[in-house]
């Protein structure tokens, strides 16, 4: 921990704050500077008390950790990219995917024709949810087991992958069977068993950030997948809760250079949930893609009129197929195939 005392503060006031030091079982190292002293404390913060006590102290300006809270997430653990294996696909390489598909797997005739056009305009990866968090109770929860065995199906009719979302520990086994990928939602995105729980099945990960979570927090959350042996992670931001009400929420693409300077995982850019509303996704997409995106997340729906959740952000079959033509000039810019 580096440790700042505040100017102008007397020698007995210095003293003191060393020997708390001390006394917590840490090595204080003392740097006079022309108007202020810096102490370094030395020492296993997993092992002694915290120094973050001192900041009420009032001859502290500021107690700053040394080291990033998060390790095995970080980029300083691992300097490469790291590429997650989603069956026959790496994300996080060279090639650019789009995971899309309903908001809510509603009925076969819908997961089924949704699949088939979001393979055809070329997405790798089926979205949908099979259980829904839905911020009402009186709204559609999702299809549950059902759901998961139609997107079995659909995965089967067409070769796709599946991401699915896993909202309550004890489904985690039953969601890893049908699903190639477990989606974290915002909602849940520092629930520490669920994320322990999803990470023990050994399926790739997918967290979206929290509403209001501060990126060191979602890397952190992160962390947890990873100290629970599962390396496949990636990130997932689908805006975050701000004043702004011209969109549902706000959309923070500074997390792309952000999340790749902080860590090797992929980072997946989920617009629909972001703007929720169709008419943006497209403009956000090619933002994502330009800024060095991984992959994205679509909401597309045969009929988004008719869709039993988040009708006004999924994209109709038609508008996601000029999105995936209008990505390809992004994509390449972008080093990406
Ligand atoms: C979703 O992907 O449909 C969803 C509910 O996502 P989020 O957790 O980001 O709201
Ligand atoms: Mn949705």
């Amino acid at each position: 921990m580096i440790i700042v005392l505040k100017p102008n503060i007397t020698k007995r006031q210095e003293t003191a704050v060393l020997k708390e030091i001390r006394k917590l079982g840490y090595r204080p190292h003392v740097m006079r500077g022309v108007a202020r002293i810096v102490i370094g404390a030395i020492g296993d913060e997993r092992t002694h008390q915290s120094l973050e006590t001192l900041m009420t102290w009032p001859q502290v300006e500021n107690v700053m950790p040394v080291q990033r809270r998060y390790k095995l997430v970080s980029r300083e653990a691992h300097p490469d990219n790291s590429a997650v294996p989603v069956r026959n696909h790496t994300i996080g390489g060279k090639k650019f995917h789009v995971m899309a598909g309903p908001c809510s797997v509603e009925t076969e005739k819908q997961i089924l024709k949704t699949a088939e056009v979001v393979k055809a305009a070329g997405a790798t990866v089926l979205r949908g949810g099979a259980f829904k968090p839905r911020t009402s109770p009186y709204e559609f929860q999702g299809l549950g087991e059902k759901g998961l065995k139609l997107l079995d199906k659909a995965r089967k009719a067409t070769g796709l992958a599946v991401v699915t979302e896993l909202l309550s520990e004890q489904d985690a086994d039953l969601v890893a069977e049908y699903t190639d990928i477990i989606q974290i939602g915002t909602r849940n995105a520092q629930n520490f068993q669920l994320l322990i729980a999803a990470a023990k099945t050994g399926k790739p990960i997918l967290l979206k950030r929290g509403l209001s979570m501060k990126i060191e927090e979602w890397l952190l959350a992160g962390e947890y997948v990873l100290a629970n042996e599962n390396s496949n992670l990636m990130f997932c931001e689908r805006g975050i809760r701000t004043f702004e009400s011209y969109t549902r929420n706000t959309l923070d693409l500074s997390t792309i250079p952000i999340i790749k300077q902080e860590s090797h995982c992929p980072i997946v850019i989920d617009p629909s949930q972001g703007a929720g509303r169709a008419d943006l996704v497209i403009a956000l997409c090619k933002g994502a893609v330009a800024m060095g995106a991984d992959a994205l997340l679509v909401e597309v729906h045969p009929h988004p009129a008719e869709a039993w959740s988040d009708g006004a952000q999924q994209l109709t079959p038609e508008q996601f197929a000029r999105l995936m033509h209008e990505l390809q000039p992004f994509i390449r810019a972008a080093g990406r195939e």
